[in-house]
């Protein structure tokens, strides 16, 4: 049973609207599609390795996606059942991977042969683990914590597994589980239900990314206007909410507040009448004060910069 549900990281809709924003020539796209493609895959290989979990037999509560404020520590998914707890690090990679424990890395070498270089997981899940056994502790419960490293497809190869973390196929996920100890105190459901809210209390949702700061864009790349959210080609107003795209002529409702969300988002925290006047192409600073009252914004005092009112 899980008690905290896997939601779809917020990257995987933003990425697609920051890709739609930024000239397919931009220095940075290939970058951005890269990582909504790997955002895609973890995500996937995640769903994937939640549906083999609830088949497993033995009683247990699962958490998914915990953020634990501390020490900026990610955990996939926790298990927890009468005897142990397990933390399950996914990763969803394709083509082979090569650990190697003593610098600590990663390396994917993908199908086409090119190799690529991560942090090691194995440090993430041990990592999660010492914040774990703190969460625990704190308690006063004695309770063994394993982990694992779970390749969701047996399409995945691995040379050099690391010694210490088991690594598992997806498939074999429940029969692993199924082999852990069952010794020492077993734990009532009730309390393993206790532990898993304890968990989800300490889980802080993730931090906001600065994606100029991460693609090296400035605010002036940014396409400009209502865009479309199929193809990302420009719009034109046909009602007051309404827009078409001009490409695909798909409907776009409320592409103003599409649009300045895409502004916040992507580009800076406020925006200036002038800024907003020459990105929505309105005509004249009484159709800015409208649009901005009507859409519940405020001027910050002193200042010619609107802010949402949150
Ligand atoms: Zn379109």
């Amino acid at each position: 049973m899980f008690m905290k549900e896997r939601t779809a990281p917020h990257l995987l809709a933003a990425l697609p609207r920051l890709m739609h924003r930024l000239p397919k020539s931009h220095e940075c796209w290939e970058d951005i599609a890269q990582d909504h493609y790997k955002v895609r895959a973890g995500f996937g290989g995640e769903q994937y390795v939640d549906a083999i979990l609830k088949r497993l037999r033995i009683p247990h509560v699962a958490v998914a996606d915990l953020q634990l404020a501390e020490r900026f520590c990610q955990i996939d998914t926790v298990v927890l059942t009468p005897a142990f707890a397990l933390i399950l690090e996914v990763k969803n990679f394709s083509g082979t991977l090569l650990f190697n424990e003593t610098s600590f890395h990663m390396e994917q070498e993908t199908r086409d042969g090119t190799r690529l270089g991560f942090n090691s997981p194995a440090t993430q899940v041990w990592n999660a683990k010492e914040e774990l056994a703190l969460i625990v502790d704190r308690l006063g419960v004695k309770l063994p914590i394993h982990t694992a490293i779970v390749l969701p497809y047996s399409s995945t190869l691995v040379e050099r597994a690391p010694k210490d973390i088991p690594l598992v196929y997806g498939n074999a996920l429940n029969h692993f589980i199924s082999r852990l100890p069952q010794t020492g105190r077993l734990m009532p459901f009730s309390e393993m239900e206790a532990i898993g809210q304890l968990l989800i209390n300490h889980h802080s949702p993730f931090l906001k990314t600065d994606y100029s700061k991460t693609y090296f864009y400035e605010t002036k790349d940014l396409k400009k206007g209502v865009l479309c959210g199929s193809c990302g080609s420009p719009c034109r107003r046909m009602s007051q909410r309404t827009f078409i795209c001009n490409s695909c002529q798909a409907k776009v409702v409320d592409g103003y507040e599409r649009a300045l969300d895409d502004w916040f988002e992507f580009a800076t925290p406020g925006i200036s009448g002038e800024q907003l006047q020459a990105y929505l192409g309105l005509k004249d600073k009484h159709a800015v004060g409208y649009l901005m009252r009507k859409m519940g914004f405020v001027r910050i005092e002193g200042s010619r910069v609107y802010q949402r009112v949150e």
